[in-house]
């Protein structure tokens, strides 16, 4: 089973998870429709490491922010939401 260390819980499994989206789909909500389709619709799916936001939904509801490899799933940074250097 593949664990996720939660900055607040520690090593938790997998499926309390759960994936929201890249962080660079996030946008303004009163955004102009081109910019929501844009951001939402229209990105690039690259291979390799991907910056993504998670929340620990079955957990301590915290939203995080991880570094996961598109490719091996290997996560290789997570913070809490906010926490970015
Ligand atoms: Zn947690």
């Amino acid at each position: 089973m593949m664990l996720i260390l939660c900055p607040y819980c520690g090593p938790r499994a997998l499926p309390e998870f759960s994936f929201d989206r890249p962080v660079e789909a996030i946008t303004r909500s009163d955004a102009d429709t081109a910019t929501l389709v844009k951001t939402l619709f229209e990105r690039d799916n690259p291979r390799g490491p991907s910056r993504e936001l998670w929340r620990h939904t079955y957990g301590c509801r915290s939203w995080l922010t991880l570094t996961r490899d598109t490719a091996t799933h290997e996560i290789s940074d997570i913070r809490p939401l906010g926490g970015e250097a």
